[in-house]
């Protein structure tokens, strides 16, 4: 069986072109949405997929771009649909995911709303160990560079998708992964200007051996994508919205 994964955006934090870089990725029925940013409502009534049609949330990392989406979730799961979706975190980032993001517009004393358990149904997963969420599906958290001493990770879907969610350029990571493992596909976070300092850039990624580019789907892109079409080595841009297959 093979995963689908529809980019629901695949721009970079700034982007005003697409949206936020966050994927709904489908396996034997389950639906998990990875990062939840702030134009994620907007891109999923854009493509009618109502948020309760979705069976868990994935984030990697805080940045608005990721996770500014959480408040309007979290509200219309308890006001709306009054059940807790499953919302999967890497345990580095449940307390500062609650304390430095959304404390600020989900807590409620009075109510006694002072927790993100109060919202979700929070599993937390641990780095380098993997996890099935439902029948046959997998993931695994990847400890990324991203910002220095704010966790961030990559994920691992079924052990032969690679998404690197925002990280620095790392080719013994990808290398490794494409070699050891057989991870067929690399969905990468790709920066036009260089040096990347906090994402890898594209004259980085355009580095890798042949072989491994052709596996590359690049992702987190800036407005000016199109012009770097033609530009990109033997790897390929992913479009926002178009359904793709992993198999
Ligand atoms: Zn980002
Ligand atoms: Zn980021």
């Amino acid at each position: 069986m093979s995963l689908q994964i529809q980019m629901i955006g695949t721009g970079s934090a700034f982007s005003k072109k697409y949206y936020n870089n966050n994927a709904l990725v489908t396996y034997n029925g389950f639906v998990l949405l990875i990062d939840c940013g702030a134009t994620a409502p907007r891109a999923l009534h854009e493509l009618n997929i109502q948020i309760d049609s979705i069976d868990g949330l994935l984030i990697t990392h805080i940045h608005a771009d990721h996770v500014g989406g959480l408040e309007e979730f979290a509200f219309r799961f308890k006001y709306g649909y009054k059940k807790k979706m499953k919302l999967f975190v890497p345990s580095r980032v449940l307390e500062s995911l609650w304390n430095h993001s959304l404390r600020g517009g989900l807590e409620n004393k009075a109510e006694g709303f002072t927790s993100l358990h109060d919202y979700f149904e929070v599993v937390p997963l641990e780095e380098g160990s993997p996890s099935e969420i439902s029948p046959g599906f997998i993931i695994e958290t990847i400890r990324s560079e991203h910002i220095p001493d704010k966790p961030s990770y990559s994920v691992l879907l079924n052990n032969h998708v690679f998404y690197s969610a925002d990280t620095q350029f790392n080719p013994t990571l990808l290398t490794n992964l494409y070699d050891r493992h057989r991870c067929k596909y690399i969905l990468h976070d790709c920066q036009f200007s260089s040096p990347g300092f906090v994402h890898a850039s594209l004259e980085e990624l355009l580095t890798l051996p042949r072989h491994i580019q052709s596996s590359v789907f690049l992702m987190h892109y800036d407005d000016t994508m199109e012009q770097y079409i033609g530009k990109t080595g033997d790897m390929t841009f992913i479009e926002q919205h178009k359904c793709y297959e992993f198999e």
